[in-house]
């Protein structure tokens, strides 16, 4: 090896045990350096073919059994590829400096040949030449293009040898296409980090923009209770975060979809949803925690995909919203965990719109039926006391009264009594309907007999209004597992009606049966009622004539039905404006559910 000793330069001896000579440090620990050395990303990572492949190279070629990629630390040095390194180096792959030859390489930045590492002044002392088996050495410095030294190049031999030129200049170019690859690795990790960057970025502007919609979104829907305008302006605010155009359907109280507000961002598009049939589909409340995916439909046509949620809460479903999107736009989880948010928000404004809805109209009816019951109560209260002061004032007249005036008045005043009994009764009637304390106990009944009791205590209405009484279908028995007080009621409330709408005009009950139920017909021919009024009357308070013609709470029908509902029965009106009404009653005659177990 004759030119070995060029280079050898600046090997010096004095190499200490454990770690790089103190003349070496300089060199090796420089800032730059090891953060070129850092920027590589290499030190501790796995073998990789493309490293290995110039190491075999280089040991097939110069013919040596060791070829390393060595990069050196200020501490270490890592072996990122050891082809032909015996253990346990090939699996520790990295060693302390005591065993590092290749350090030198880097500290001088020049290639180092020995041909027998025993002889040398300095390397002598090497551990690597007891431990690794390293008798001669060459290596190559694995240059940066910053100019920086990162490691070494380099092939070992057991025996001593003589390097050659050629085998240099191999060392060489394969260093260079290490160092390609190893600078190639770098800007792809850099690029890569870069684009990491870039999409970290992009997702948290994304998640402020939700954030802050979200933000907007509850502040907008916290305005008021005009619910139509504060769902309007929650639609606009949506798009185009969530999608491209969004509605609301609200089930009104008939349980029909209406939709209450659409927005999107093409006036064309927007017309074609405001213009489509309104829904029948209800969704399914979304189950609390339950799978992403649940209690939503999406659907995808050539229009683009609309994504339907429940407006629900606590398990009711209010209505829906439906997002929109063009084919284009792929709503992803976050687009659906978003929209599922925004659904969340309207629902509890469109239940706390409703709540705040609600609370006025029964303060309404509390206010309306106060003044109803006043003026009811007043009523007979006045016309009792005409009658007692009347009384008092025969009694202290000259002429008393004769008993057909004493009797009269009597009657008037046990009218009366009855009248404001029958309202207080009513009156009772709605608390425990109420609190759900409408109960009897079921006994046998004949509903013929209760008809014809009942109509025997009308007479005397019936001849004060000039109705007639025509009786049908009550001669046979009529029985049932009933309640014979609460069926009086009923028939009591159906002739009261009869007699106060029927204007004088006949009046018909009937009784019909057969093997399982029994039908009860009310009918007069008196004013009648609208169509429109036929549900509503069985509702408490729920009148559709004037308090000044007709007193009454608006509770006789809505009694009646409780009671019949709870005998599991129906009641139903057929009644034209003007012409007269009938009512009929359906009772099973042993009804399935018992009633509710007496409780007062
Ligand atoms: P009230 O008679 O005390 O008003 P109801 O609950 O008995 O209360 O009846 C509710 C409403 O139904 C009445 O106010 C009236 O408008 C209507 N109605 C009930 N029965 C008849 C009938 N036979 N003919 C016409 N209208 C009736």
């Amino acid at each position: 090896m004759s030119d070995s000793a060029s280079h050898t330069g600046g090997l010096e001896h004095g190499a200490e045990r454990n770690a790089a000579p103190r003349e070496l440090q300089p060199a090796l620990c420089r800032e730059r350096r090891l953060e070129v050395l850092r920027h590589t990303a290499l030190l501790d990572t796995p073998a990789e073919e493309a490293f290995d492949r110039l190491a075999r190279l280089a040991t097939r070629v110069i013919g040596v059994p060791v070829g390393l990629v060595t990069l050196v630390a200020e501490d270490r040095q890592f072996f990122k590829s050891c082809v032909g390194l015996p253990p346990p180096w090939c699996d520790v792959r990295q060693t302390p400096l005591t065993h590092s030859f290749c350090m030198h390489v880097v500290a001088t930045g020049q290639p180092l040949l020995i041909e027998d590492a025993r002889q040398h002044p300095v390397l002598r002392e090497n551990l690597a030449i007891d431990q690794l088996g390293v008798v001669a050495y060459a290596g190559v410095p694995l240059t940066a293009s910053e100019g920086e030294v990162i490691g070494t190049f380099c092939v070992i031999d057991t025996r001593p040898r003589a390097w050659t030129d050629g085998d240099l200049d191999i060392l060489v170019a394969l260093a260079i296409s290490v160092m390609t690859e190893i600078e190639l690795r770098a800007s792809r990790a850099l690029e890569f980090q870069a684009r990491a960057a870039e999409t970290a970025h992009a997702e948290s502007e994304a998640a402020r923009e939700r954030l802050a919609l979200l933000a907007e979104l509850s502040a907008v829907l916290a305005e008021g209770f005009e619910l139509q305008a504060v769902l309007a302006r929650a639609v606009r605010l949506v798009v185009p975060l969530v999608a491209e155009g969004c509605m609301v359907e609200l089930l009104d109280r008939d349980g029909r979809l209406r939709r209450v507000a659409v927005f999107h961002q093409d006036a064309h598009e927007e017309e074609r949803l405001r213009s489509l049939p309104e829904s029948r589909v209800l969704l399914e409340p979304e189950p609390r925690g339950g799978p992403p995916v649940a209690g939503h439909m999406r659907v995808t046509g050539p229009e683009g995909s609309s994504l339907r949620l429940p407006l629900s809460i606590h398990g009711r479903v209010l209505g829906a919203v439906v997002f929109t999107s063009s084919p284009s736009r792929h709503p992803g989880e976050t687009e659906l965990a978003l929209a599922r948010d925004v659904a969340r928000r309207m629902a509890m404004t469109v239940e706390n719109a409703r709540l705040y809805e609600e609370a006025n109209e029964a303060i309404q009816l509390r206010d309306r039926f106060l003044s109803i019951a006043s003026h009811e109560l007043r009523t007979p209260l006045t016309a009792l006391r005409l009658q007692a002061q009347s009384l008092l004032r025969g009694a202290h007249q000259a002429r008393p009264l004769g008993p057909g005036e004493v009797s009269s008045k009597a009657r008037v005043i046990s009218r009366q009594v009855e009248r404001l009994g029958h309202l207080v009764d009513e009156l009772l009637d709605i608390s425990r309907i109420k609190e759900g304390y409408l109960s009897f106990q079921l006994e046998r009944v004949d509903l013929a007999d209760v008809v014809r009791e009942v109509v025997t205590r009308f007479h005397e209405d019936m001849s004060r209004s000039g109705s007639m009484l025509v009786l049908a279908g009550v001669d046979a028995p009529a029985v049932g597992q009933w309640n014979r007080l609460r069926l009086e009621q009923v028939v009591i409330n159906l002739l009261t009606n009869a007699i106060k709408y029927g204007k004088g005009r006949p009046i018909r009950v009937e009784l019909r049966s057969d093997a399982d139920t029994v039908w009860l017909t009310v009918s007069d021919e008196g004013i009648g009622i609208a169509p429109r009024d036929h549900v509503r009357i069985f509702e408490r308070f729920e009148r559709a004539v004037s308090e000044q013609h007709y007193g009454g709470f608006g509770l006789g029908l809505w009694i009646v039905r409780e009671i019949v509902q709870r005998l599991g029965g129906s009641i139903c009106v057929c009644s034209t404006l003007g012409a007269g009404s009938v009512f009929t009653v359906e009772l099973p005659r042993h009804p399935e559910r018992s009633p509710v177990p007496l409780l007062h």
